[in-house]
């Protein structure tokens, strides 16, 4: 008889669990569509940030070749009097000794104006001036 009652008793318990724990499946303070939102968030996250990452990385090595084919000088008037005065992307003057990079076309630039304009168009890079095209391949 002892038994019976336990068990009894236990069924019931076990019932009650169930029960509570369908109910506060069902109405739990999170929806569905919470949990969905926060893994999509998650996905997008993770993914364009390693593919961010590659991208980066690539670019660099893009930019290092590019940077390749436009040697870095000090300018000096004598070499490029021609009609390279000042840089074509910031209009000012070269002074003496300045850092210029030359590219494929003889047209020079401030190193980091030209390098800046380059990693804008990293895809097919050509020269601001006369718009030649500069080869990311060695010469
Ligand atoms: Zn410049
Ligand atoms: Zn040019």
């Amino acid at each position: 008889m002892f038994t019976i009652i336990v068990l009894v008793a236990l069924g019931f318990g076990l019932l009650c669990c169930c029960a509570s724990f369908c109910i506060f499946c069902k109405y739990r303070p999170k929806p569905v569509n919470a949990i969905d939102d926060e893994n999509l968030i998650g996905d997008r996250v993770h993914d364009p940030v390693a593919a961010q990452r590659i991208m980066e990385q690539q670019n660099k090595q893009k930019l290092t070749l590019i940077g390749k084919q436009l040697p870095r000088k000090k300018y000096s008037n004598t070499a490029y009097k021609e009609n390279q005065e000042s840089c074509a992307i910031c209009v000012e003057e070269f002074l003496p000794a300045t850092m210029i990079r030359e590219t494929p076309c003889k047209h020079i630039f401030h190193d980091h104006c030209v390098m800046k304009w380059v990693e804008t168009k990293l895809t097919a890079p050509d020269c601001p001036f006369c718009r030649a095209e500069i080869s990311i391949n060695a010469r």
